[in-house]
């Protein structure tokens, strides 16, 4: 079994993980500033993909953490990146946020201002939808059977400080009732923001850690990429809950603040 001071890079989720809504956790300021102080690096990865890195920036200073908009890799920009690997010649249509599509034109994409004059399809978390929306989906899946389809996370909600509402995934199987399509996935559980994180953060996976606390995105994100998983049990996911599940995380910690002592341990 690894240890964790062998890792160089650790891609934190952030709710559940770090803090709870609006609620930090009493290491949490310790943990980043201890693994900077030991020569490793840590960014924050999120699927959420209504907000930019602009948001979760403020939304850590009102936390009481200052980050940079570059600490953050979201299952936007890995869309973005997917999108420019694979399909840089579409024009996209985006049932999304106007920060998912502002997002996309800044990495270089096409985005269709109407549905027709699109010959790709691709869903975020679009906490802006309308019926209209929906119904553009609809008819382009339907009358252009080859058209791409991507979709930027498959999260089914959102947690919000009343419970939940209904996120990207759900938008998917609500679709898939009527045309009987579903589309590519980029974030989490998929590995391609856990590697475009390790990209950015410099480190091979074989020594970038992803830590979270859900198992069937965080944990099996990190399996996918061929990353060190980190299963935290200060979020939604309990002890009993991971000894069912057949997603298996190389560590399983009470929470995030386990790792510190782990940091001046000697690297083996
Ligand atoms: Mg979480």
């Amino acid at each position: 079994m690894k240890s964790l001071s062998d890792i160089s890079l650790f891609l934190f989720d952030m709710d559940g993980t770090l803090y709870l809504g609006e609620k930090l956790f009493p290491f949490t300021k310790e943990l980043l500033r201890a693994i900077r102080e030991s020569g490793r690096n840590y960014l924050y990865i999120t699927n959420n993909s209504s907000k930019g890195a602009s948001d979760y920036v403020k939304k850590l200073a009102r936390l009481g953490i200052a980050a940079a908009e570059d600490e953050f890799v979201t299952s936007a920009q890995a869309t973005a990146k997917y999108l420019r690997e694979n399909l840089s010649e579409k024009k996209f249509f985006v049932m999304g946020t106007e920060s998912l599509k502002s997002e996309f034109t800044k990495s270089g994409l096409t985005v269709a201002e109407e549905a027709d004059e699109a010959d790709a399809v691709v869903l975020g978390f679009d906490t802006e939808l309308t019926f209209k929306k929906l119904d553009d989906v609809c008819r382009l899946l339907a009358t252009k059977p080859d058209i791409p389809y991507i979709a930027t996370h498959p999260d089914m909600v959102c947690p919000t400080e009343y419970g939940s509402v209904p996120d990207c995934g759900s938008f998917i199987d609500m679709i898939y009732n009527a045309v009987k399509r579903r589309p590519v996935i980029i974030g989490k559980p998929e590995p391609e923001m856990i590697i475009l994180a390790a990209e950015r953060g410099g480190a091979p996976l074989t020594r970038t850690a992803v830590v979270g606390d859900r198992l069937y995105t965080d944990v099996k994100s990190g399996v996918n990429a061929g990353a060190v998983s980190v299963l935290v049990l200060s979020g939604e996911t309990s002890r009993e809950d991971a000894a069912k599940s057949d997603v298996l995380p190389d560590f399983i910690l009470g929470d995030a603040g386990e790792i510190i002592p782990c940091l001046t341990e000697a690297a083996k």
